[in-house]
This record gives C-alpha cells, structure tokens and sequence, in this order.
C-alpha cells in the first residue's frame, strides 16, 4: 500500500515542518493508516469551522484544551512548535505557509469566496503583525486543489474574479484560476514568485486519489491538510 499523502516538498525540504495532504481516506482503517505514516495521532490536530470566509486565527500560546473547531476562520497562523494546524478541502486550495527566519506557519482554506476576499492577503499581513514575518522569507506550496481546466463557473464570477485580479484568472469560457488568484495575494505581498509552488494535481480528474466536491457532491468526503513546525530534535 502506498503512501496516503503528499508532501508540500518546498516547505518540507527546509526540515522546519511536517506539511501534508492526505489522500482519500474513506474508511477508519485509511485514516488511522493515514495518521500512523505521518506519526500523528489525531487529537494533536486543531482546526476551525471553514465559513469561506478572510478570518485568520492566530494562535500565539500552545492551548491548553481544545474545544473544537476553534473558531469560525479560514486561516490559521501560529509559531508554537509542535501544533499541528489543519485545513480540510475538496477542491478548494489548502495553502501552506513557511516563514524560514522567525519560524512561523500558517494554513489556509481558500476556495473562491475565500480568494475573492483575499483571506491570502489576511494571512501574510497576520504573520507580519503577531511574528514580525517578513514576506522575502516565505516558502508557500498550494496543495492540490480544482486546476482551470475543470473549474468553469458563471460569467458573472468569472467576471467578478477578472475585476479584481485581472484578465489572467480567467479563461474566454469563463474557467476560473485559483491559484493564479492566490499567487498574486502572495507577490503582492512580498513573497518571491520563485518561493511559491503549485501542485499541478486536480481534484476533478483525479477522483481516484482525492475528493471533489464538484464531481461528487455531496458523497465528497475532505481531504486533510496539516502543517506543524518540528521540534528541533526531530
Ligand atoms: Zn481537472
């Protein structure tokens, strides 16, 4: 059996963090697999309720209990060694955060409504009000997620989105880019384009490895996507 995950190499090769996205995991056999590849145990996972909105939570003191979801937010920031944040997606883009000088991560849930509300924008301008981040030293992957070719949507939204990110988010059919969307928030905000990577995975075709909220609906389950900085002895 092979591995249930991917790995956000970009951030991972630094040794600074753990960073995945599960596959699919439909049964509690896959999940526990799932968890014991990556040397988790479930309970350590913190999360908020995602209402597709710009909220980051910002978590600044290891919590002592957690009453779960956290909050509502779609973004999550901390440097607390060893808290394992987490995002869950089917289509929409978990975004993962590496800032490689004051050590701080952070996860984002950004569908459309998320990327048209720039909660990518929120997320970086959180890091650099709590952890004093400076955008230059972060590594960003964007996990898999929904690519342009299967993402068509209204020609209302399609020209909402060229509005407010331009001509290229959008194809003359209307198929919206996400990710373009997103990685324009990111070297807008000082990110180097050369330190941001896309996983060229899509949920839609590859339902055979992920969910797809817009291929199966409502029998989509989520995928999980985590980030935790390493304690140094690991
Ligand atoms: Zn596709």
């Amino acid at each position: 059996m092979g591995f249930l995950y991917s790995n956000a190499l970009n951030l991972e090769e630094t040794g600074l963090v753990q960073a995945v996205t599960s596959r699919r995991l439909d049964s509690k056999a896959d999940r526990k697999r799932f968890y014991d590849q990556i040397r988790l145990r479930p309970e350590q996972l913190v999360y908020c309720r995602q209402v597709h909105g710009n909220k980051v939570w910002v978590i600044s003191r290891y919590p002592e209990t957690y009453p779960l979801p956290l909050t509502e937010a779609d973004a999550m920031v901390t440097d607390q060694i060893d808290l394992v944040i987490a995002v869950f997606t089917a289509d929409c883009i978990p975004i993962f955060i590496l800032d490689t000088q004051t050590c701080s991560i952070g996860i984002i849930h950004a569908g459309w409504r998320g990327t048209y509300k720039l909660v990518t924008t929120e997320a970086i301008q959180s890091m650099q009000e709590h952890f004093g981040t400076d955008p230059a030293n972060c590594l960003v992957h964007l996990g898999v997620s929904i690519q342009q070719n299967c993402y068509q949507v209204s020609q209302d939204l399609a020209d909402q989105f060229e509005r407010h990110f331009g001509p290229e988010v959008r194809t003359i059919d209307n198929k919206l880019n996400l990710q373009a969307a997103n990685v324009q928030q990111l070297v807008n905000a000082g990110v180097p384009f050369e330190s941001i990577s896309i996983s060229p995975l899509c949920t839609a075709c590859r339902t055979d490895l992920f969910y797809s909220f817009r291929m199966e609906r409502e029998r989509a389950g989520r995928l999980v996507s985590l980030i935790r900085l390493l304690p140094d002895f690991d």
